[in-house]
């Protein structure tokens, strides 16, 4: 984007996907941009509207099996939209959203569908269900520890030149199987994606911070921003909440 232009963030199907409020990340990306003097608008791209192609940056959310399908078949009907997620803008996907952008993904019933082949993974049902909370290493420099929620049944595959987001601490991530342990969410180019829940940036506001470095060719710290309240203790006082083993692993790892 130009330097004094409008970010503008397009939010893809939230009537379809968006199970955990995952729209909300919209939110925290144009509000974060505006606290760096950045102006920021959130276009909703419903079933219903013709999708602009020239958003700075879109957003898939998480949802069912059924809405993932509907969704495909979708932004199938909009090449000029699927052409423009691939590059220059910015694409972030979230659960359902990182398998949309892969080559190949399978439901439970069997039935295999192509994605959109902006991310070279494929997703096949898993043995069990991952649901709950995730701890994950983030591999891009500064972003440090992400956090989230995870609910998928599909377990995701790399490969080629697509790395994954971050090594897992604590909860299943991607689920397939990776040389050198378990990992979680994928990057390839301007496309990167998750499985974590939270909203995902709301908890993880470097995270957000690296996308809109991304859109903006700039380099933000989080002393750009305003002072919040101290994340790292609100989630170790959740997280203390909450007495499962896994929980405890989390917390542990905030108290450093
Ligand atoms: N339907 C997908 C799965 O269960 C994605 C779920 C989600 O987006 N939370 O794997």
């Amino acid at each position: 984007m130009s330097p004094d232009s409008e970010l503008v963030i397009g939010v893809l199907l939230p009537d379809l996907l968006g199970t955990y409020s995952d729209a909300g990340n919209a939110v925290v990306l144009a509000q974060r941009a505006r606290w760096r003097g950045i102006g920021a608008r959130v276009l909703h791209v419903t079933t219903t509207t013709a999708p602009p192609a020239d958003c700075d940056l879109y957003l898939l959310g998480g949802g069912e099996d059924e809405a993932q399908a509907f969704a495909v078949e979708w932004l199938d009907r909009h090449p000029a939209l699927r052409r423009a997620m691939a590059g220059p803008a910015v694409t972030f996907g979230v659960c359902a959203g990182l398998q949309i952008l892969g080559t190949t993904m399978t439901d439970t019933g069997g039935r295999r569908r192509d994605g959109l082949g902006l991310l070279d993974l494929t997703t096949e049902p898993g043995t069990r269900r991952a649901v709950g909370e995730i701890v994950v290493r983030c591999g891009i420099p500064g972003v440090g520890l992400l956090t989230g929620f995870e609910n998928h049944r599909g377990f995701t595959t790399l490969a080629g030149t697509t790395a994954p987001l971050g090594g897992v601490v604590s909860g299943i991530g991607n689920g397939g199987a990776h040389e050198g342990g378990a990992v979680e969410g994928a990057v390839a180019g301007q496309v990167v994606a998750t499985y974590l829940h939270g909203p995902v940036l709301a908890r993880n506001p470097a995270l957000a911070d690296h996308l809109l470095e991304r859109v903006t060719g700039r380099t933000f710290t989080a002393a750009d921003a305003p002072d919040v309240p101290d994340l790292a203790a609100m989630r170790r006082s959740y997280l203390d909440g909450r007495p499962s083993r896994r929980s405890r692993r989390g917390a542990a790892l905030f108290r450093r």
